[in-house]
C-alpha cells in the first residue's frame, strides 16, 4: 500500500547509464540533461536557432555531468506527467569496479547503452554481470544506428547469447547506417522520425508498409515474452484477445522490474540526438523506489536484520555514496536517503564512524545548476555540505537511533582484464 506521504514517490526514477567505453554514454547523458533540462517532448516546436545557442553555451560551460547524481525532470509524452529523473553517475571503466558496485546500490534502474556496430563488448558483460548481483532492472540502448556495421539484431542476438537474458525488442529501426530514418514503437505500433538534426523535434507516423509485417511479428514475440511474466495477459493470448497498449506496457513493466525481460530500444544520440522516445521508456518501464526491495541494515550487537522501505516518514537511513571536493562550497557528501527525511541543519549519526555530525546545506545538483534546498526526502538524491566525518560508503540515520549499518558492499569478484 502507498501512503499519501509516499505517493510523489511513483513519478520518481533513480537511474544510472551504464556502457562500455565509446559506446556512447556520455553523449546519451548530455542529450539527457539537455531534454530533461527543457523539457522537450514530442509535438513541441522549438526555435532552432535558440537551441543552438543554448547548446553552444553549454558545451562553453561544459554540462554538470560529472555529478555523482543529477536531477531532472521529464514529461511523459501524450500523457503530461511529470517524473523527476535523477541521473546516477556509473563510471565506465572496468579498473573502478568497486565504485560501479557502490553506484548500484543506490540506483533502482539502469540503461544499458551499446554500440550496435559493436555489439555486446567484454566490458559491458561485465557492468551488466553487477548489475545483476545488485538486482538491478534494465533497458537497453542499441545506440549508433547510423554507424556503418550498426545492426539492430546484432545487439539483440548478443544480449540473448553472450548476456544470457531475454531481449524484448520494444523498437526497431526505420534502417540501418546511413540509411536510418527513425524508430517504430513495437507496443504502440507507430513510427517517429526527427526533423532536424537536434532531435528537438519529433514527428509521429503510422508504420510504413514496407515494416508493417515486421512489427506484427516481433509485436506477437514481445506479447509472448510478457505473457510468461503476467497471468492476465496469458490468459488473454490463451483466447486470442489482443491486449491494449496499457495492458502489454504494464507487463513489459512487470517483466523488466523482475528482471526476467530486457526491454531493447535503439536511437543514435549523433545523428538525430533525439532520446525522448528512451526517456519515455525509462518512465515507463524502469522501476520507482517504491518497486523495488527495501533496503536492509543489520543492528549492531545482534543478528537482527531491520528493513528501510521508501517512505519520507520512517526512520531515516540514507548512504553517503560519493565524496567531491567543490571549489566553491568545499566538500560535497552525496547521499541517497531511503527512509525518512533528512533536514538541513539537523544533527544525524553516523553508523559507520560512531559519530555525530552537523548537516549544514543541502543541495540538488541539476545539469546547469544547484539548488539548495531544506530537506532531502526518502527516494531522494542529493549532496550534503557540512558534514565532517562521512566517507563514501557510510550509514547515516537519526541522531539518537539505535546504530544500525545498511548492508555492507559485497567484496567484488577479482575483475578480469580483457
Ligand atoms: P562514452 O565513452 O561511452 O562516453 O562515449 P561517447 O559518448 O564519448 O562517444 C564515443 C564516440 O562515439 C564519440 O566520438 C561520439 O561522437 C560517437 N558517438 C556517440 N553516439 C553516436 C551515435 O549515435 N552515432 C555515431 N555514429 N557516433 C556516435
Amino acid at each position: 500500500m502507498t501512503t499519501k506521504a509516499q505517493s510523489y514517490l511513483t513519478h520518481f526514477r533513480n537511474i544510472g547509464i551504464a556502457a562500455h567505453i565509446d559506446a556512447g554514454k556520455t553523449t546519451t547523458t548530455e542529450r539527457i540533461l539537455f531534454f530533461t533540462g527543457r523539457n522537450r517532448n514530442i509535438g513541441e516546436v522549438h526555435d532552432g536557432a535558440a537551441t543552438m545557442d543554448w547548446m553552444e553555451q553549454e558545451r562553453e560551460r561544459g554540462i554538470t555531468i560529472t555529478a555523482a547524481a543529477t536531477t531532472a525532470k521529464w514529461t511523459r509524452s501524450g500523457t503530461g506527467e511529470e517524473y523527476v529523473v535523477n541521473i546516477i553517475d556509473t563510471p565506465g571503466h572496468v579498473d573502478f569496479t568497486i565504485e560501479v558496485e557502490r553506484s548500484m546500490r543506490v540506483l533502482d534502474g539502469a540503461v544499458a547503452v551499446f554500440d550496435s556496430s559493436q555489439g555486446v563488448e567484454p566490458q559491458s558483460e561485465t557492468v551488466w554481470r553487477q548489475a545483476d548481483r545488485y538486482g538491478v532492472p534494465r533497458i537497453a540502448f542499441s545506440n549508433k544506428m547510423d554507424k556503418t556495421g550498426a545492426s539492430f539484431e546484432l545487439v539483440v542476438n548478443d544480449i540473448r547469447e553472450r548476456l544470457g537474458a531475454i531481449p524484448a525488442p520494444i523498437q526497431y529501426p526505420m534502417g540501418q547506417e546511413n540509411e536510418f530514418k527513425g524508430i517504430i514503437d513495437i507496443v504502440r505500433r507507430r513510427a517517429y522520425t526527427y526533423t532536424n538534426d537536434l532531435g528537438t523535434e519529433i514527428e509521429e507516423h503510422d508504420v510504413p508498409a514496407e515494416f508493417e509485417g515486421k512489427v506484427a511479428e516481433m509485436r506477437q514475440q514481445l506479447i509472448e515474452a510478457a505473457a510468461e511474466v503476467d497471468e492476465d495477459l496469458m490468459m488473454m493470448y490463451l483466447e486470442g484477445e489482443e491486449p491494449s497498449v496499457e495492458q502489454l506496457v504494464a507487463a513489459i513493466r512487470k517483466g523488466t522490474i523482475e528482471k526476467r525481460i530486457f526491454p531493447v530500444l535503439c536511437g543514435s544520440s549523433l545523428k538525430n540526438k533525439g532520446v525522448q522516445l528512451l526517456l519515455d521508456a525509462v518512465v515507463d518501464y524502469l522501476p520507482s523506489p517504491l518497486e523495488v526491495p527495501a533496503i536492509k541494515g543489520k543492528l549492531e550487537d545482534s543478528e537482527e536484520t531491520v528493513e528501510f522501505p521508501a517512505d519520507p516518514e520512517g526512520e531515516l537511513a540514507a548512504l553517503a555514496f560519493k565524496i567531491m571536493a567543490d571549489p566553491y562550497v568545499g566538500r560535497l557528501t552525496f547521499v541517497r536517503i531511503y527512509s525518512g527525511t533528512l533536514t538541513s541543519g539537523s544533527y544525524v549519526y553516523n553508523a559507520s564512524k560512531d559519530k555525530r555530525d552537523r548537516v549544514g546545506r543541502l543541495l540538488k545538483m541539476h545539469a546547469n545548476s544547484r539548488e539548495e534546498v531544506t530537506e532531502l526526502r526518502a527516494g531522494e538524491l542529493g549532496a550534503v555540505i557540512g558534514l565532517k566525518d562521512a566517507g563514501t560508503g557510510n550509514t547515516l540515520i537519526a541522531d539518537g537511533a539505535d546504530r544500525v549499518l545498511l548492508e555492507s558492499i559485497d567484496v567484488p569478484e577479482p575483475v578480469i582484464k580483457l
